[in-house]
This record gives C-alpha cells, structure tokens and sequence, in this order.
C-alpha cells in the first residue's frame, strides 16, 4: 500500500471517479483489493476501465463483474489500430451492453500503426458508439486537429465523450467543449514540465472538466518512480482546486457531477 491515509475529510465528500484507470494492467491488477481500498481511503468510489485490445475485453468485462465500483468500457485503442476492427466490431457491440463509454479510440501519431490505418479504427467504433448512444473515451496525442475534424464528421456531437489526459492547448479544449465533449484532467497536472495543462485548467469551468489517473501511466510528481494508481487522483484534484483557488471538495463534487453526466450508465450503481 504506497498511500493510506485518509486525505480529505470535508463532510460533504461526494465520493470521486477516476475516469480512465487501467486495473486490468500489471501490476495493479495483481493486488487490486488494496488497490481499491487505498482508493476508497481517498475518496474515489467509481472506476472506469477502458479497453485497448480485444484479447483484454473479456478480463475487463470479468474485474467489472466481481467489483460494483468498476465500470468497464470497451475500444480498440491507436496502437493496436491495425488488428482486424470490423471483425470485432460485433463483439464489441454486444460487450458495449455493459459498457460505460466505447473507448479508449483515437489517433496517435507516436505509435508504429499507420494513420490511415488508426483513422479507419476509430471512424468504425465512433460509428458504433453513435449507433449504440455511448458516449467516447478519446485518446489523441499530437494529432488534435484530425482528431476534432473526424469526431466533427461521424457525428460525435450525438453522444459526446471524455477527451481523455488531455495535453492540448486551451484553443483545442475549447472546440473540443464545443463538440460536447469535456476535458480530462491528469496527474500530467502535477509535473514540473507540464506545458499547456495548468492555462486549460485556470481558463475552463469546473464544469468542462473531468479527472483520471491513467494508472498505472502518468504518475503525479509527488509519486514519481512508482506506478500510478487511483488513490493518487488526489494530486491532480489538490493541483486543480490550487489553479482554481477553491476548496478541493468543490472540485471533488463537480468533476462527480460532470463524470455522472457524461458517462451516465455510471448512475445505475
Ligand atoms: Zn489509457
């Protein structure tokens, strides 16, 4: 256990939900009772866990079974892009029954899987989710302008979506915000090098954003050299509410408020 202790006590304490945490991953899949009561210790009481490849749905669809406090959403992420997604996409559409979001999807030009290749993966499941009214988990890293030209053309605007670990400028949020899409806010936030996260932060609402961890990717500073994990969410809601000049538990009720909103199949626990 790397954290225990009981971080915010405010009475009003509306329980938090880390919108992106990979449970399903070594090494926290490997004790994930104490990874979820060090979580619960800190307030955070939903968990969405995306999908990246269809060998991983199934055991996701396995840790949402055993855990009420875990929501499974189900996407092939960019980088595995180039698996066959047309067949697959009727798995996913049936697995999608219990799903919270379809995700995470996207384009990444970092990764090996060609663009034409990503575009066509994400285009297909941003079908479905408008077909099926699931909101999207979107992961995009340096291709922003694409990402909103295709969510713009397949009509993303139906369901909306989490634009996940955002590391865009304040102009790319706001066209996303336009596109009914909010922001998520990452342990990015924390580190000393983080370049456009703390001006978004400062420049939306509250009601634009959303938080994740990302575990067990992108720790916060204060943790560097461990692997993430939803109990660290705090950091980022601390560095928000510091941004914001408010009290952490103002952040902490409305990134519920919004998450509760966007991924509204989080309601039905
Ligand atoms: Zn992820």
């Amino acid at each position: 256990m790397y954290l225990n202790e009981k971080v915010l006590q405010s009475e009003d304490w509306p329980g938090l939900v880390d919108t992106h945490c990979h449970l399903d991953l070594e090494p926290l899949c490997l004790d994930l009772p104490s990874i979820l009561s060090a979580a619960d210790l800190c307030g955070v009481t939903r968990f969405v866990v995306p999908g990246v490849h269809p060998d991983g749905w199934e055991r996701i669809a396995r840790i949402a079974r055993e855990h009420e406090s875990v929501f499974p959403a189900f996407g092939i992420h960019p980088m595995h892009a180039d698996v066959a997604v047309e067949s697959n996409l009727s798995r996913l559409a049936a697995l999608s029954a219990t799903g919270v979001a379809i995700g995470e999807i996207g384009l990444d030009p970092s990764y090996a899987v060609p663009m034409e290749c990503q575009e066509r993966a994400f285009r297909e499941q941003l079908r479905l989710a408008v077909t099926l009214g699931l909101p999207v988990l979107v992961h995009c890293r340096r291709a922003f302008q694409r990402t909103l030209h295709i969510l713009q053309q397949e009509g993303a605007y139906r369901v909306g979506g989490i634009m996940h670990a955002f590391s865009g400028s304040l102009e790319m949020a706001r066209q996303f915000l336009q596109l009914g899409f909010v922001i998520s806010i990452s342990g990015i936030l924390t580190r000393n090098n983080s370049v456009h996260l703390p001006k978004v932060v400062r420049e939306l609402q509250l009601e634009d954003l959303v938080l994740e961890t990302d575990a067990p990717d992108l720790t916060p500073q204060r943790y560097k050299g461990l692997p993430n994990q939803p109990a660290y969410i705090v950091e980022t809601l601390r560095a928000v509410a510091e941004i914001k000049g408010v009290d952490p538990s103002t952040v902490a009720r409305c990134s519920k408020t919004v998450s509760l909103k966007v991924l509204d199949r989080l309601q039905m626990s």
